[in-house]
């Protein structure tokens, strides 16, 4: 339903709970927040924005936050996004739906891989730290993830450790905040207006990679260049 992404200077628990609270008109059964520190922080639950209570971690400088409107699975807390991998070393959120759950969940079953959850999500961050632990970074593996989902997506994942998120899409919308030593994700513009108006809307096959001082945007794996919009209108 709705994704929130910060990755700044600034704690980054209350931006990302205040991009859900702006997120909050749309409708929604649960909500969580991942928080970046040396191991992830998260928070989620069924119920509404205003029951979750945001992690105490003043040195996170990066988080993603989600709001879910389950198709796969009931609207409970483990079913909540985001979904973390085995080790907990990385925290997904996810818009959409991965059509081919199934098989990727039967192989990574075989694999030794358990599985907290009902939701087609969850294979999502196991895929992404197989990746990391044959040695890519988050940037490619979420590039070679990519290759195996089938369905619609919006994606962001962070990784333990790393003051970067990275995030993807395919039929369904995401959008970029470019802000004053910070980057914004969301889903919905609206989720950060309050932060900045300047914004890259991310095409299908775009991965990208924000970090506090640089956005990059990759195609089958070259970069490419999105103009700079400047949003003129008002939320309300
Ligand atoms: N298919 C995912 C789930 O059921 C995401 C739903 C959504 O877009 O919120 O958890």
């Amino acid at each position: 339903c709705g994704i929130v992404g910060y990755v700044g200077t600034e704690p980054a628990g209350q931006i990302v709970y205040n991009g859900l609270e702006n997120l909050d008109y749309r409708g929604y059964d649960s909500a969580g927040i991942a928080l970046v520190e040396r191991e992830l922080t998260v928070a989620k639950q069924a119920g509404e924005v205003s029951e979750l209570s945001v992690p105490n971690t003043p040195n996170a400088t990066c988080g993603i936050g989600h709001t879910r409107w389950s198709t796969h699975g009931p609207p409970t807390d483990a079913n909540a996004h985001p979904h973390t991998s085995q080790q907990g070393t990385v925290a997904v959120v996810h818009n959409g739906i991965i059509e081919n759950h199934e098989s990727l969940k039967g192989q990574l079953l075989k694999e030794g891989y358990a599985f907290a959850s009902d939701t087609d999500t969850e294979v999502i961050p196991h895929l992404i730290e197989r990746e990391l632990d044959d040695g890519h970074d988050l940037l490619s593996a979420v590039e070679r993830v990519v290759d195996l989902l089938e369905g619609s997506y919006a994606i962001a994942a962070v990784r333990a450790g790393s003051n970067r998120i990275v995030a993807t899409r395919h039929e369904s919308p995401l959008v970029i905040g470019h802000g004053d030593d910070a980057a914004f994700l969301a889903s919905d513009v609206t989720a950060f207006l309050d932060h900045t108006r300047d914004v890259t809307y991310l095409e299908d096959g775009d991965v990208a990679l924000l970090e506090p001082d640089s956005v990059a945007v990759y195609r089958n794996g070259e970069p490419v260049d999105h103009d700079i919009e400047t949003v003129d209108w008002d939320a309300d």
